[in-house]
């Protein structure tokens, strides 16, 4: 194809464009951050491609370029990184890949001010963001490996144009026609100190070119890689900030150095709230690991699915730095990393968990989220078990496994659970006065996690997890209130109407001791799927 082709944005890349240069003007020099990130993505890209392509070689001296020209008014952003085909500058600039325009609309106008910049990372919009500080914007792309060129074009306005172009190397050029309003980032020093605040520690050299000079702009120091001492906290919370696109402070950060039998240096987060849309994100763990500093790939696993919450950076010396998505797969070595990261994640989880107070703020974030390791994960089922916490009908707030075996009675060997949709339902639960009428501990499980890792635990210390809405309810133990004869013949008589009314509806009917108040109270048969399974298949359709 040769010649200009004009192109319409999606509807939603147009209410997007409106929203972000609107909504962020305070905040505008984000737009650096959010362009430095993309060209540092886009070279990281290359190096990784180039592993199995040698034709996409990264250039040694591969770095990113910012020029300011003042009295063009063009502020010039390159990169040595993967390019972009035509196809690819279509689908990645002019549509929205992730998440649709509204959501982030409604989370932007909750928002408060301090927290809007951090969502245009979260939502992946932000190169839109260009258009705060830019009337035009020009992207020269080549694509590593190919010698066709591309510009694209745009006022941000409803449309892009698309024409071949010639760039000497592969890699991008985002050419900003800064506004009138926008002079100061034409200003060399101005635009060394948002890198300072916002890309420092960008591990790909950035410079500034100044009276014709190239300038380093930022540290490029690996800040997992220093030692805690040279740290401080809000280098850290920064970085938290950079990597989860959240703007809280972590609610824990895990920072050592593992020396001996293997080698790395690890820097975790455990978030201080749950990031938006967190349900919807891949349920793989996405810790990025770096092989002496060099990023390589944020698929390797490195924690459990049910620890996915935890964010952050592993680099280490003991893998080559060619290392292949096959060999990653095959090596012994991130096995071992993978087992000495799991333990001390754990680790720490049980010393903050003394903390009844400041766990429970995180056991509401992510409490639904490690139960999964009761369910998928037998090597540390019990352990999960040990942290896990839950409402019950003997507590106000939330308790442990270990608190329940300590409250029970002497002649009880079982943990009684209830599930359903929502604790206050269950709390009112006519399944449970029995219990309640005895004093017997009800532990009220109301996440959707919760129909399924109790078969898989099946006990606690020795003592089995019973359902209360399952089978017998051993309630006789605890001194059942004894039966006139009178209630004994109504049953009699009772009974046997009630099944031949209900007929097929119920496999049986029977009387029970479980209800105080209530006057019957339906549960699932012994060892069949619990009633909140049962509700859960029916709804996906089984
Ligand atoms: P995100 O980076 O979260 O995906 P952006 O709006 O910042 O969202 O960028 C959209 C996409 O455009 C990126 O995912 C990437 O595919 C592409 N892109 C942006 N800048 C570059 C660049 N400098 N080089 C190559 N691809 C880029
Ligand atoms: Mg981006």
């Amino acid at each position: 194809a040769t010649g200009t082709e004009t192109r319409e944005f999606s509807a939603e890349v147009g209410r997007l464009l409106d929203l972000v240069v609107h909504s962020l003007y305070s905040e505008r020099e984000i737009f650096l951050r959010e362009l430095v990130a993309n060209a540092a993505d886009a070279t990281d890209r290359r190096r990784f491609e180039a592993l199995t392509d040698g034709a996409r070689a990264l250039p040694d001296d591969a770095k990113i370029r910012i020029n300011p020209e003042k009295d063009a008014r063009l502020l010039t952003i390159s990169d040595d990184g993967s390019g972009m085909t035509r196809d690819e500058l279509v689908a990645n600039l002019g549509t929205i890949a992730r998440s649709g325009t509204r959501a982030f609309g409604k989370q932007l106008q909750d928002a408060k001010p301090e927290e809007r910049p951090n969502l245009i990372g979260q939502f992946g919009v932000g190169f839109y963001a260009a258009f705060m500080v830019a009337d035009k914007v020009d992207v020269i792309s080549r694509r590593a490996g190919s010698d066709e060129a591309w510009r694209w074009t745009s006022d941000g306005k409803g449309s892009y144009t698309l024409e071949p172009a010639t760039r000497e190397k592969a890699g991008t050029d985002i050419i900003l026609h800064i506004k009138e309003d926008a002079d100061e980032f034409l200003d060399s020093w101005r635009l060394q100190a948002i890198i300072r605040k916002w890309s420092d520690h960008i591990a790909w050299p950035v410079t500034i070119l100044r009276d014709g000079n190239e300038e380093a702009a930022n540290e490029g120091t690996a800040l997992w890689r220093k030692s805690k001492n040279d740290v401080t906290e809000e280098q850290l919370n920064e970085f938290y900030r950079h990597l989860t696109h959240n703007f809280d402070t972590p609610w824990d950060t895990l920072h050592w150095r593992a020396e001996g039998t293997m080698e790395f240096s690890a820097l975790l987060f455990v978030p201080g709230s749950r990031p938006f849309e967190f349900a919807e994100q891949t349920r793989e763990s996405r810790i990025r690991l770096h092989v002496r500093r060099m990023f390589i790939t944020d698929e390797a696993d490195i924690l459990p699915s049910w620890l996915r919450f935890v964010q952050g950076v592993v680099d280490t010396e003991d893998l080559p730095l060619n290392v292949s998505r096959e060999m990653l797969q095959a090596t012994p070595v991130l096995a071992r990393i993978r087992k000495a990261v799991t333990s001390k994640v754990m680790g720490e989880l049980k010393t903050r968990a003394k903390n009844a107070e400041s766990y429970a703020t995180f056991w509401e974030n992510f409490g639904p989220v490690l139960k999964e390791g009761m369910w998928d994960d037998a090597a540390h089922r019990t352990e999960v078990a040990g942290l896990s916490r839950f409402r019950s009908t003997a507590v106000d707030g939330l308790t442990s496994f270990d608190d329940y075996v300590s409250r029970m009675k002497p002649e009880q060997d079982a943990i009684y659970y209830l599930t359903g949709d929502n604790a206050e339902t269950l709390a009112a639960s006519p399944q449970i006065e029995g219990f309640k009428a005895r004093g017997i501990e009800v532990l009220l499980l109301s996440d959707a996690v919760d129909s399924f890792w109790p078969d898989r635990l099946s006990s606690y210390e020795g003592k089995t997890l019973r359902n209360v809405a399952q089978g017998q309810s051993d309630l006789e133990k605890f001194g059942a209130p004894a039966e006139t004869d009178a209630e004994k013949a109504d049953m009699d008589t009772l009974l046997p109407a009630l099944k031949a009314a209900l007929g097929e509806a119920v496999s049986d009917v029977k009387a029970t001791d479980r209800l105080v108040s209530s006057a019957m109270v339906l549960t699932a048969p012994e060892g069949g799927p619990d009633l909140q399974l049962q509700k859960l298949m029916q709804r996906s359709g089984q």
